[in-house]
């Protein structure tokens, strides 16, 4: 007999995070639930398959038709759901996904056609090798809350356009935006079952990890992608693992403190701070850093606070309180081991439970938790360094390697340095907008995570590549079957001779001895 607890259905709550109201309460998808949503993706997903890449390409033309159409409405429901304002809704996620499907419709043919393979071994020169793309079958999405429409739908279309059906368990806290999703894509015409969306907390992530897909693609923490990780390692489920970050930005000696300071403002308080790729670490060259500071510091504190909806509003609440309580102890811990507040360092109460003024920190070391963990909150800390080998040793200090930027007028020195940096992108003169070049890879290094997603790197996670092998001569025994022998040795001497050795004479004398090849005796 199953327990009360089991028999009782789960739900998860989706509340604005600047008011507190709720949005809606979702029934969380069971264990078996979320298996039948994969068994229903598995018996769709040949004939979606079978369709071909360009009708594919054309739900996906419509689909992009459809979101324009409605890009006000999906702006709406993801400022509600996640607090941002609504500027940031249409840049940073309706424009991403209206391009990541431009990408897609005009690569996506060319990008998943088979592919000659010219062999260059002589051995094997009777043949015809090819690449051929074929999907997964049933991909399994994980996603978070802090973009909560841009993530799922840019990996979304990358699987489906590929011939793939997916299963989406979005984050618990903005399930509403993956509805809305959902809507778009079966509007334009993508089948039921193809796309599918189960809500649910952790334990419906869970029980995707364990359903039987055929590739899983991770957004979200290290400590979630680790037992992620290793669950898949159990059944050796291929995953794409996009994690955490603490992105460095590096201010050089040369760089523009006007352009430099904008940037970092921007970098680090854009979605409250709560952008993987958000400026984490700031580091500025000695001569610059109180000029650097001082811009930093008016600009901060003209930053309107507010909600999303607001038209006039830069920056909006936190998601939920526990992350802004992670927020506050870091910089508590900061003060107390010498950081400079220039800026914010406190709650904003007036405004709602979940506001905190954005932050400026100066004078940090990396002895601080601030410059360890990933905030993922409204602080932009600042140090000084010396030395370009100094700024690139305080950069790689740190367990993470998502992104990174470097900030100089001369742009030669700036590649130069970029190139020693422990990142899957190292921007010049520019932070975060790299999300939005959809022909871009986009993921991490080092506790950042495994994998690519977008452009041609992010499409080729969505295929197991198949080696056709193709044989012109169908009557004729290869040369090293069996029937082996004394003089078959001397003519592999000799064919290996015939194309390694330096003199000319070795090889000819090589290719005579290897001719004998042709002759032999075989089983
Ligand atoms: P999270 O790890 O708490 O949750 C992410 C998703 O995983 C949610 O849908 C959640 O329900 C699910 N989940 C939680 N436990 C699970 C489990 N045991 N098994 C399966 N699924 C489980 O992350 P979050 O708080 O939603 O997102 C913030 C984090 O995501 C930050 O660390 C941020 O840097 C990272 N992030 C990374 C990228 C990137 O592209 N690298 C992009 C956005 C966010």
């Amino acid at each position: 007999m199953r327990s009360e607890s089991e028999i009782a259905v789960r739900s998860v709550v989706s509340v604005n995070p600047a008011t507190g109201e709720v949005l809606r309460e979702f029934e969380c998808a069971s264990g078996d639930e979320v298996n039948a949503a994969v068994a229903r993706a598995h018996a769709a997903q040949e004939a979606w398959s079978d369709l071909g890449v360009r009708k594919r390409i054309a739900v996906l033309r419509e689909f992009q038709r459809e979101l324009h159409e409605r890009k006000s409405e999906i702006a709406d429901a993801i400022t509600r759901a996640a607090g941002k304002p609504r500027a940031e809704a249409l840049v940073t996620e309706v424009l991403v996904v209206l391009d990541a499907a431009r990408f897609l419709i005009e690569n996506g043919h060319r990008l998943l056609r088979d592919e000659a393979l010219p062999h260059g071994n002589l051995a094997t020169k009777a043949k015809s090798g090819r690449l051929v793309r074929e999907p997964y079958g049933v991909i399994g999405i994980i996603s978070p809350w802090n973009y909560p429409f841009s993530i799922p739908a840019t990996e979304t279309l990358a699987a489906m356009v590929s011939g793939n059906a997916v299963v989406l368990k979005p984050s618990e806290f903005t399930s509403g935006v993956a509805i809305e999703l959902s809507a778009l894509l079966h509007a334009a015409g993508v089948p039921e079952d193809v796309f599918q969306v189960v809500v649910g907390d952790a334990a419906a992530g869970a029980a995707l990890t364990q359903a039987p897909i055929d590739k899983l693609v991770f957004t979200g923490s290290v400590a979630t992608g680790k037992s992620i990780a290793a669950a898949a390692a159990a059944r050796l489920l291929p995953i794409v693992l996009e994690l955490g970050g603490k992105d460095p930005m590096l201010v050089l000696d040369d760089a523009d403190v006007d352009v430099a300071s904008s940037a970092a403002v921007w970098g680090a308080f854009v979605n409250a701070g709560q952008t993987c790729l958000s400026v984490e670490r700031c580091y500025v060259h000695r001569s610059l850093y109180e000029t650097f500071l001082r811009a930093c510091t008016e600009k901060t504190k003209k930053l309107r606070v507010g909600h999303g909806e607001d038209r006039e509003t830069d920056v909006g609440p936190m998601i939920h309180e526990r992350q802004l309580r992670i927020v506050e102890a870091q910089v508590e811990d900061a003060k107390a081991r010498g950081a400079r507040v220039l800026a914010g360092g406190t709650r904003l109460r007036d405004l709602g439970a979940n506001f905190y003024a954005p932050t400026l920190l100066a004078d940090v070391t990396h002895e601080m938790r601030i410059m360890e963990d990933e905030t993922f909150g409204p602080v932009l800390p600042v140090a000084g360094f010396d030395t370009d080998d100094e700024a690139v040793r305080l950069a790689n200090d740190s367990d993470y390697g998502l992104a990174a930027s470097v900030w100089t007028r001369d742009r030669a020195r700036g590649e130069r340095l970029a190139r020693r940096i422990q990142a899957g992108t190292v921007m010049v003169n520019d932070v975060i907008s790299c999300f939005g070049v959809s022909e871009a890879p986009h993921g991490g290094v080092k506790a950042s995570g495994t994998g690519r997603t977008h452009g041609r790197f992010g499409l080729e996670e969505m295929v197991r590549l198949k080696y056709l092998d193709s044989d012109w001569m169908p009557g004729m025994k290869k040369v090293w079957w069996y029937g082996y022998g004394e003089s078959f040795a001397r003519q592999m001497e000799g064919f290996l001779d015939m194309q390694f050795a330096r003199g000319f004479g070795q090889r000819l004398r090589g290719a005579l001895r290897a001719a004998g090849v042709l002759r032999r005796e075989q089983l």
